[in-house]
């Protein structure tokens, strides 16, 4: 489809989100307001944080999408979600905050030349990071 208003040309960044449909605009809204970025690679797994952390987790499958994101969209930086009311990780602010430390040191070990930022997504739409 030939639209004239779409934009092809911007400026990438990954992101390693829960597939929970009510953070997904909150998560793209706020990342492309608060930093210089047009579009957003969405990578997604039930949990995010909870799955990067669990060491029986197949990390693989998730890394080769990231790696084309980084290599195909020239991607900088790399967004880790965890939110409110997770029904894959259902723990509190006090358990997803320290999961979103260990997951960005795991995919910082993973995508050294990328700077990792981690949110946190309230329902209400509020995002802190
Ligand atoms: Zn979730």
């Amino acid at each position: 489809m030939d639209n004239e208003n779409t934009k092809l040309n911007g400026k990438f960044a990954a992101c390693l989100n829960c597939i929970d449909g009510r953070v997904q605009l909150p998560v793209i809204n706020w990342i492309t307001s608060t930093y210089n970025i047009d579009f957003i690679d969405m990578i997604t797994e039930p949990g995010m944080d909870g799955f990067l952390v669990d060491s029986e987790s197949e990390l693989k499958p998730l890394l080769d999408k990231l790696n084309i994101a980084i290599k195909v969209h020239d991607c900088e930086e790399i967004f880790i979600v965890a939110h409110e009311d997770c029904a894959a990780n259902p723990v509190d602010f006090k358990t997803h905050a320290p999961n979103l430390k260990i997951a960005s040191e795991k995919i910082k070990d993973v995508a050294s030349k990328c700077k990792v930022i981690c949110i946190y997504v309230y329902l209400n739409g509020n995002v802190i990071n």
